[in-house]
């Protein structure tokens, strides 16, 4: 295009103006007799209105952007020549990109007002408007754009058409440029909205499979009392018949400490579930609380004789009349005192106090100060705030003889932030832990909605939930096992459980049939298999510090407890969870709870089949090493106690001594190994080697009987002549002649 053309065209009106000292105004009011067509708009030009009251600025605009385009697009004008016709075709077109807008038309000020109409009513921040004007310095530039959030401003004799390109291009390019990002932008925000409608279906989704949960769980919970409630009773009635023998006693005590820690767990859950309904109230007693404290704190003093531990009670002999909630507070005592005892090992200390103050706190006069502290293992400060976290267990590799839920602690805080109260505890690991929660007692802080008042009831005795929370910890001691030796030729079985009540059950299971013994968690449950190398090994899965997976991976790997049968307890649902690892490591599994007669048949024919696992071996050990590559452990054990002895075999002082250090195990070690693979003691391998390297020597023409005894490590000739005749049935003279 032709610029200077083109401004020189702009010039040539220049005259015309000049007299009366405005711009372009001779033409002003010279309406044209059609104006263009600007209701149709074109999808593939960019639409330009030009707003002017004289006709002129039209046509001359329009001549000096002729054949502009921009992005291979050209322009559509829109014409209006008033305020209103403006209105008008911004209605109409939604996407003008730019206006070129005189200022003084029916009013002093009607382009200005379209600015402030465009930007205000329509809220129009996009199209690009350039602003005209006859008068040079008519208004303060800056002060004009700023007000008015015009894009620029000209006066009418600054729009030469070289000017009027470039202020076309520069405005169109920027709304091109808005456009772009108002479009994006409008993308982005269809996407987030579509994505938090997404979301806030699921999460309503979520929400009712949740309250779904926590009204099964309720449910279910609900369901499962009844019959535990009908286990524990008849249990009880049982249990004090004098005349009964001593181990159905124990049975039936294992039986009812059993039953009441399921009621205790069912409880916990039920508990849990009405807190997430929202729908746990408090149901507070006018009582003396000091004289539950008591009855809560002393239940525990017999299991604190019996595991040697200091136990000191500090907890007030007055009357403490107040209202309060009883079984919520016997809960919470109850939780600590049992975590303080299962954490404590002997002889150790725990101390329960309980006070009262009276400052005023949470609304309420005064208020009970609990303190559970005792000497245990304590807990690792960075484990600290998680303790009282659902389902939380402290990962510290301590050996428990209960692993726990993880529940009884957020339970425990729950139940006090509902009184308005508060839990902390201090600890320090070696040292021990102390709670502390602090109670506002009675019912002037409680909200009416918050509370129901029952009548007090007088309580003799333990109510269940003491009994629920004392059966977590066994009377027996806590790490108690047994060995049993019946004859000496009976299979050694070891059972490996952390449960000492599992354990008794299956040892009353076996011990017709076995020799048993017993080791309390993973870790011993190793070392005693590779000290006295069992016959078969029953084990749990889960426990804690090491669990029945490592123990068969370090057994299974180590050659000299790689033979011994493996027998792995699991809850069925760990079952599918496990598999992998069992197929790798167990020779078999049983899950819980189990019958004794198929546990028994499981062990009876694992132990056949390693029978028949014997002779083949006993039958295939000889001089010759084997073909196949792949070998398991103990084909590799045994190829290394062959290459031993052959290396040895013309050693005449080459005995088990020699044999049991070079194999690097005990005496007691090979002696099982070589009877558990082949039935032979280690001896009886060294002889039945030598024998067969005699009658290898003996077809190979080496020499007369004598120089094979010595060759093969045998000082003395009739004792191997009775060896030989032992084994082949011949003396090595005959059997000499007869291969001659
Ligand atoms: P659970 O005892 O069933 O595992 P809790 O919620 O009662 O569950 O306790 C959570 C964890 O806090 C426990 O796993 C335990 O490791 C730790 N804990 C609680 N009380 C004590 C305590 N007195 N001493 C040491 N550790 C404790």
């Amino acid at each position: 295009m032709d610029n200077e053309h083109n401004e020189k065209l702009f010039e040539s009106k220049k005259p015309d103006n000049k007299e009366n000292g405005k711009l372009f105004a001779d033409s002003r009011k010279s309406r044209p007799k059609e104006k263009p067509d600007t209701s149709a708009p074109s999808s593939g030009s960019w639409k330009v209105l030009l707003v002017d009251d004289e006709e002129d600025i039209h046509s001359v605009t329009r001549m000096a952007l002729k054949g502009f385009t921009y992005k291979g697009k050209d322009i559509e004008f829109l014409h209006a020549y008033s305020g209103d016709e403006t209105k008008q075709l911004l209605s109409k077109h939604k996407d003008i990109a730019l206006i070129f807008l005189d200022v003084v038309m029916e009013t002093n000020h009607a382009g200005l007002d379209l600015v402030k109409y465009i930007r205000d009513v329509m809220k129009n921040r996009f199209t690009q408007i350039v602003l005209r004007t006859g008068y040079p310095g008519q208004a303060p530039e800056r002060e004009v754009i700023a007000t008015y959030e015009i894009n620029d401003y000209k006066t009418k004799t600054e729009l030469t058409t070289f000017k009027l390109f470039t202020v076309t291009l520069a405005s169109l390019r920027s709304y091109d440029s808005i456009m772009g990002l108002e479009h994006l932008r409008r993308n982005l925000e269809l996407i987030v909205r579509e994505r938090t409608a997404e979301l806030e279906s699921k999460n309503v989704k979520i929400m009712e499979m949740d309250q779904m949960k926590t009204r099964f769980f309720s449910n279910v919970s609900h369901e499962f009392r009844t019959p535990l409630t009908l286990i524990i009773s008849p249990l009880e009635d049982l249990m004090v018949d004098r005349d009964l023998e001593a181990n159905k006693k124990d049975q039936l005590e294992m039986m009812h400490r059993n039953a009441l820690r399921l009621l205790g767990l069912v409880n916990q859950l039920l508990d849990l579930s009405k807190i997430d309904a929202g729908s746990m109230k408090l149901n507070i007693t006018y009582y003396d609380l000091n004289k539950v404290l008591r009855l809560i704190a002393r239940s525990f003093m017999t299991l604190a004789e019996r595991r040697k531990v200091q136990y000191n009670l500090q907890i007030p002999d007055d009357v403490m009349n107040c209202y309060f909630d009883r079984d919520k507070v016997e809960k919470i005592l109850l939780n600590l005192l049992s975590n303080a005892f299962k954490y404590t090992p002997e002889k150790g200390e725990i101390t329960c106090s309980a006070t009262y103050k009276t400052e005023k706190k949470a609304g309420s006069a005064q208020y009970l100060e609990m303190l559970v502290k005792d000497t245990g293992p304590g807990i690792p400060s960075e484990q600290l705030d998680k303790i009282f976290d659902r389902f939380y267990q402290v990962d510290d590799g301590w050996k428990k003889e209960t692993s726990g839920t993880g529940i009884g602690l957020s339970l425990t805080r729950e139940l006090t932030t509902l009184q308005h109260g508060e839990i902390r505890v201090e600890s320090s690991p070696q040292k021990g832990s102390c709670f502390m929660v602090t109670l506002p007692v009675g019912k002037e802080h409680l909200q009416e909605h918050e509370y129901v008042i029952t009548e007090s009831e007088e309580s003799g005795g333990q109510s269940m939930i003491i009994k629920c929370s004392l059966s977590d910890n066994r009377p027996d001691d806590v790490a108690n096992t047994y060995e049993i030796n019946g004859t000496g030729d009976r299979p050694v079985v070891l059972i490996v459980d952390d449960n000492q009540d599992i354990r008794n059950h299956i040892r009353e299971s076996l011990n017709k049939d076995f020799n048993l013994t017993e080791a309390c968690n993973g870790k011993e449950g190793i070392e005693k298999a590779v000290n006295i190398i069992p016959d078969l090994i029953v084990t749990d899965l889960m426990m804690p510090d090491t669990d029945g997976l490592e123990l068969c991976k370090k057994l299974k790997t180590d050659e000299r407890t790689s033979h011994v049968p493996i027998i792995m307890l699991t809850a069925k649902a760990e079952v599918d969870d496990k598999i992998e690892g069992l197929e790798t490591g167990a020779d078999d599994y049983i899950t819980k709870p189990f019958n004794k007669k198929e546990l028994i048949i499981r062990i009876k024919n694992l132990i056949e089949q390693r029978n028949k696992l014997r002779e083949k071996y006993a039958n295939q050990i000889s001089l010759e090493p084997h073909q196949h590559a792949v070998k398991s452990v103990d084909e590799k054990f045994l190829e290394h106690a062959r290459t031993i002895i052959e290396a040895n075999i013309g050693d005449c002082n080459f005995d088990v001594n020699n044999f049991c250090a070079e194999m690097g195990m005990s005496r007691m070690q090979l002696f099982r190994k070589l009877k558990a693979l082949l039935n032979q003691t280690p001896n009886e391998l060294i002889r039945n080697l030598r024998l067969q390297r005699a009658v290898y020597l003996m077809r190979q023409n080496f020499g007369n009987v004598a120089e094979i005894t010595f060759e093969v490590g045998f000082n003395n000739l009739s004792y191997f002549a009775k060896c030989f005749k032992e084994k082949y049935g011949l003396l090595p003279s005959e059997y000499q002649k007869q291969i001659g």
